[in-house]
């Protein structure tokens, strides 16, 4: 393909560099990026510019990874409500609990991937539910189209609607027969997912840290610290521990294997708790903003222990490029920065990291895996016309950023197969 390749990387002193050919030549082979280099090269090294397909002026970037979004809340985005626990009752645990029948749950998990991917989005870590088949139809959906991704099966034991808690011991037996059947197969991993800390007693949390500390390579995905209610109710369930982190930190779940989504009101212990353990936080600006659930203090946490996710369905779009746009604007409010570059490292090469995929995707090199999005400038029209007044690539990430979403997503590519959009 020829077409402007752009991805990004960070050096040893935390500066990102954006890696860009104007005109450049990309070939795949065998699921793989096998030649990267500008037109002009590709040309004097005798190949035939003619044969490659001319995808000007569309961009290639790495695709995106998303590191939080919950496959059964694609359906009841923008739900009118008030904040987190309301939202919960109201939406999210009535739509899980649709996935008890497991021809819905099916059905549900290709639109969703299929969605995902339509968006840009090439590798995620997502939520299931409580029951193990859903996530099975995850994985095997995932396998099918060849995709890298992380996933688990909800664990709640308690504080929400019967259908949708598992006695502790059992929970946990579904878990290790997921790992055992999934995970490190093909480019699937398993990320053991306790909700959070309100839907699961001390004994839960206990089993699902013996698992975690068994199993290396495990991850673990859960939230943190998202709403002052939620965090007051974690206080009177768990009224020896010392904050919010500290129930994770009982039971061994605070490590460089987890993912807390949110941590939007740590106090200044557990942020440094968090950085010490090397454990990621993830950023959800959509989410936060919908459910006002507060405004993440970005400058507080190192790059390294920060992913920026979408949050689907407390988010109000799968697109990362939106996702970031609403990070902007929640650095704004508090007078931080978030950079184009920043922006577009954390949702290619820094969100692949968090996931411990760092040297496989998010970035376009040889080597890597082909993941790739395709984007068009000139989508939508109001991009379009910015675009064309850019004068440097940090204006053109810009109001990449800012101005575009799914609309601009020509075509996407999993590990070097059309994954979504036309050719020709
Ligand atoms: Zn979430």
């Amino acid at each position: 393909m020829r077409a402007r390749l752009i991805s990004f990387d960070c050096d040893a002193d935390g500066q990102i560099i954006a890696n860009h050919l104007d005109d450049g030549g990309l070939v795949c082979d065998n699921g793989r990026i096998s030649q990267l280099m500008s037109a002009a090269d590709y040309a004097a090294q005798g190949f035939a510019l003619s044969e490659i397909e001319d995808l000007r002026p569309c961009i290639i970037f790495p695709g995106f990874v998303d590191t939080h979004l919950h496959m059964p809340q694609l359906g009841i985005i923008a739900s009118y409500s008030a904040q987190l626990l309301d939202w919960l009752e109201r939406y999210a645990f009535p739509a899980e609990s649709a996935y008890a029948d497991s021809a819905y749950a099916a059905l549900q998990a290709q639109t969703f991937l299929d969605r995902v991917v339509a968006s840009g989005t090439t590798c995620a870590q997502v939520f299931t539910t409580v029951y193990a088949h859903s996530c099975e139809h995850l994985f095997a959906a995932a396998q099918a189209k060849g995709m890298a991704l992380v996933a688990g099966k909800v664990m709640m034991d308690r504080n929400a609607p019967e259908a949708l808690t598992q006695e502790a011991q059992a929970c946990i037996r579904d878990c290790e027969q997921l790992i055992h059947k999934w995970h490190g197969k093909d480019r699937l991993q398993y990320a053991l997912t306790p909700r959070f800390a309100i839907t699961s007693t001390d004994a839960q949390l206990a089993l699902c840290g013996e698992l975690l500390q068994g199993h290396a390579d495990l991850l673990l995905q859960t939230h943190l610290s998202e709403n002052h209610e939620e965090i007051a109710e974690v206080g009177r369930l768990f009224p020896k521990a010392n904050d919010y982190l500290d129930v994770y930190e009982n039971h061994g779940l605070n490590t460089a294997q987890a993912t807390f989504a949110h941590g939007i009101h740590l106090s200044e212990s557990e942020r440094q708790r968090l950085i010490d353990a090397g454990a990621k936080v993830a950023f959800c600006p959509s989410s936060n903003l919908f459910l006002g659930s507060g405004l993440l203090d970005m400058a507080a946490l190192r790059a390294h222990n920060l992913s920026i996710a979408s949050d689907v369905g407390g988010g109000t779009g799968l697109s990362m490029l939106h996702t970031c746009a609403e990070g902007y604007k929640v650095a704004q409010l508090q007078n931080q920065r978030f950079h184009p570059l920043q922006a577009f490292y954390a949702i290619t090469a820094g969100n692949a990291k968090t996931l411990g995929l760092a040297a496989q995707i998010g970035q376009l090199q040889p080597g890597f895996m082909a993941d790739l999005v395709v984007l068009n400038p000139t989508k939508p029209s109001g991009l379009g016309e910015r675009f064309h007044r850019c004068e440097d690539l940090t204006e053109e990430l810009f109001a990449l950023m800012m101005l575009s979403d799914d609309r601009s997503v020509e075509r996407c590519y999993i590990a070097g197969r059309l994954a979504y959009g036309a050719t020709g």
